[in-house]
């Protein structure tokens, strides 16, 4: 999955050796060009690389014009197809495992964002249990931990004697350009992680209003009331392109756990117990 695709990404991602053939689905949150002009190079080298598979693209109003638009410029000779979906506010697409909602963020053109969800995990497996009840190591135990009742010398081994309680997924929310608006928090909620665009420190408050971007500040705010777990700030205006010391500063005021992202970051996300 890739959120957002400004030019160069194509190339960031073969230096990352992060492979870009995998890739089933892109998720836009609006058409600026720094968000998009990565798209057409991107389907050209997929192409070039003999990709057969659909590619998805999902995003707010005009995803249809764009992917169209890429189509009668002369991407026409792709090899494989191209399905736009257009999100609306709340909708949610299902994915094996997990699922993405759009939410209606607030900028100079329509934009969403997105959460990103992991289904219930399965509960941990209690194996000392286990075996206490007579049950081999084995298929009986997949058995088990799938939720299916097995029978062991005459008697029966249920699955909720042996697994616990199924486990509350990850969750990532990316917004991309907006305004830091209280209308996310529910979909911010208890997330793990949320990685927002932060292009102003808070003495550039009014500038944040007029060109409808966010500070450092007002996303740390919201991700402390929502109780996130994680921030990542981005897209950060190049007046801070030497130094991002006053957007954590302004950040830390607000919320500890934040940082700001640089090219080639990996984060790990934990499961949570
Ligand atoms: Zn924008
Ligand atoms: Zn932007």
């Amino acid at each position: 999955m890739l959120f957002d695709c400004g030019e160069g990404a194509q190339r960031q991602m073969m230096k990352a050796r992060s492979g870009f053939m995998d890739i089933s689905a892109i998720f836009l949150t609006h058409f600026h060009a720094d968000h998009t002009l990565g798209v057409p190079g991107l389907l050209q080298t997929m192409s070039f690389q003999g990709r057969t598979e659909a590619l998805h693209i999902y995003g707010p109003e005009f995803v249809g014009e764009f992917c169209a638009l890429l189509n009668q410029i002369g991407y026409l000779s792709l090899g494989f197809p191209v399905f736009a979906h257009q999100m609306k506010h709340d909708e949610v697409v299902r994915f094996k495992g997990y699922s993405v909602q759009a939410f209606r963020t607030f900028h100079s053109v329509p934009s969403i964002g997105y959460a990103l969800k992991e289904d219930l995990k399965p509960g941990r497996f209690n194996k000392a249990r286990a075996l206490e009840l007579g049950v081999p190591e084995g298929p009986l135990f997949s058995k088990l931990h799938r939720g299916e009742t097995v029978m062991v010398g005459g008697r029966q081994v249920t699955s909720a004697e042996v697994v616990g309680e199924p486990r509350p997924g990850r969750n990532i929310i990316y917004t991309g350009d907006t305004i830091a608006s209280e209308a996310f928090l529910p979909y911010l909620q208890g997330a793990d992680v949320w990685i927002s665009e932060s292009t102003y420190s808070e003495d550039m408050t009014d500038k944040a209003a007029e060109t409808l971007h966010s500070t450092a500040g007002a996303v740390a705010e919201l991700a402390f009331r929502a109780g996130v777990k994680q921030l990542i700030l981005t897209h950060v205006s190049s007046r801070y392109s030497t130094d991002t010391t006053p957007l954590l500063e302004d950040a830390k005021k607000r919320f500890e756990n934040v940082v700001v992202a640089e090219d080639f970051m990996e984060i790990e996300i934990p499961m949570t117990d």
